[in-house]
This record gives C-alpha cells, sequence and structure tokens, in this order.
C-alpha cells in the first residue's frame, strides 16, 4: 500500500468501514511511514472529538490521550485479523484432513476390493 492509498482509506478506518482484505497492509503502512502515522493521528483525533464517542470513553481521565487510544484501536484490529487467519487456517486444516482421510479411505476400499 502506497501513501495515498492509505491516505484515501483514512475515513473508511476510523468509521471501522475498511474493507478486511487491506486492513492487514493498512495497519503495516501505518506502522512503517510516520508521515502517515500522524496523518492517521490527527483524522483520529477529529473523528474522535466529532463523533462524541471519545469523551465518554475516558470519562474522568485528566489526560485524553488519543495517540493512546489509537493504537490500542490499531491493536484491537490487528488481534481481529489475526483471530481471521486462525480460523482459516483451522478451516482449511480441518478440510484438507477431511479430504486426506476420504483418499486414504477410498483407496484403502479400492485395495481392500480389487487386491
Ligand atoms: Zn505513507
Amino acid at each position: 500500500m502506497n501513501c495515498s492509498e492509505f491516505n484515501s482509506n483514512i475515513k473508511s478506518f476510523n468509521d471501522g468501514s475498511i474493507d478486511d482484505d487491506i486492513l492487514e497492509e493498512y495497519i503495516n503502512h501505518y506502522k512503517s511511514c510516520s508521515q502517515c502515522r500522524e496523518e492517521l493521528e490527527i483524522y483520529y483525533l477529529i473523528h474522535k472529538v466529532f463523533d462524541g464517542d471519545f469523551e465518554q470513553e475516558n470519562k474522568g481521565m485528566q489526560d485524553l490521550n488519543l495517540k493512546l487510544s489509537l493504537e490500542n484501536d490499531i491493536k484491537s484490529k490487528e488481534d481481529m485479523i489475526y483471530k481471521e487467519y486462525k480460523q482459516k487456517f483451522l478451516f482449511s486444516l480441518a478440510f484438507w484432513t477431511g479430504n486426506v482421510t476420504a483418499i486414504i479411505t477410498a483407496m484403502y476400499f479400492i485395495f481392500y476390493i480389487f487386491l
């Protein structure tokens, strides 16, 4: 992902509508590009303030630490990606184990019947 792609997805990242397929690349770019990181932090701040949920989340806090809040958001999205990977992996493992078992069983019967 390049910087202009990153910037064109800032809005969808902040409102949570970003495509799952690009989320991982998005986070990778966020980590590797300090310019875009700053850009996202600014928009994140604006989004949170205008969205109104920031005040609620941080009621009673003296220091509004938006950077930390953004990092937590990134972290939870990363966890989500990781969980999805794990699910996909387990699914394909179950799928292929099932297939291999079926093939071995079929071969066993073929040998059993014909030999
Ligand atoms: Zn960039």
